[in-house]
């Protein structure tokens, strides 16, 4: 079943058993790899389901719901600080691959990039492909870009970290020491992590961020880019809780 090719669709694209393919799709299928007709392929539709489909002329036809446990039992929301040129793109496409649930990119006070709405395209698009690739069953949410104070207090999660460079600060991976039994909860956790940008985060936003209840973490002795930082932190976090 996982040599099968994948491709997303719209929960709106099912109907009654038949998957109604868009032009580009049906192309992609046919062109680019080469289906034929009666030919299987996994439909997913970015929302946890997978199914089984099956290449009928133009359409599809679904032939069963896949179970898929890809999953890490937690949910996580990456707050960064939009680094400089393309390094956004690659934090989008490795943190999907690690299991994000939510990205939301934040304008902090020594941020340098400023995004383009097309940017948003593009790093939704990156993620779509990502969990494609990495057998994801959820696409993660790529939110819109907003200042980092106005995100500090949106999000009211009991579990937040904001990792700075510098500093006796606790290491991540002690925090997370009690999320391998998270597992067993009805309800899913969610952890908060906040990554600065290459100049680091001002005094005022690790105060603000405190005050929003935010406990300031380490991920260990070597300064990292601000693109690695977010993959270092995703690994840590799957690695306590996914059992
Ligand atoms: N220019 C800053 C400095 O010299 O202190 C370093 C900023 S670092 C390139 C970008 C971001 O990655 C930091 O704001 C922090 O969130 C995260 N980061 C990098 N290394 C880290 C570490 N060892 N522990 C915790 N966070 C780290």
């Amino acid at each position: 079943m996982s040599q099968l090719q994948r491709i997303a669709i719209a929960p709106s694209q099912l109907q009654q058993g038949q998957i109604l393919l868009t032009k580009e799709q049906q192309h992609y299928l046919g062109r680019v790899l080469r289906l034929r007709e009666g030919d299987r392929f996994i439909a997913m539709d970015g929302q946890g389901k997978w199914w089984l489909a099956q290449l009928i002329g133009e359409q599809a036809q679904v032939l069963e719901a896949l179970l898929v446990e890809t999953e890490l039992p937690i949910a996580i929301t990456l707050m960064v600080a939009l680094p400089k040129g393309n390094g956004f793109d690659e934090v989008v496409r490795c943190c999907t691959e690690l299991g994000v649930t939510c990205i939301a990119p934040v304008l902090s006070d020594r941020t340098l990039l400023h995004p383009s709405p097309q940017k948003l395209e593009r790093w939704r698009r990156i993620a779509a492909e990502a969990a494609e690739q990495s057998e994801r069953s959820f696409v993660p949410t790529i939110l819109e870009p907003v200042a980092f104070n106005t995100a500090i207090t949106a999000n009211q999660t009991s579990h937040r970290y904001i990792c700075e460079a510098r500093g006796e600060f606790p290491h991540l991976k002690h925090c997370l020491q009690h999320k391998g039994q998270m597992t067993n909860d009805k309800e899913q956790e969610t952890i908060v992590i906040a990554i600065g940008p290459e100049g680091g985060w001002t005094i005022q936003e690790i105060e603000n961020a405190e005050s929003a209840g935010f406990q300031p973490v380490s991920l260990g002795r070597r300064i990292l880019r601000a693109v690695t930082a977010p993959v270092v932190a995703l690994s840590l976090i799957s690695a306590a809780c996914e059992v």
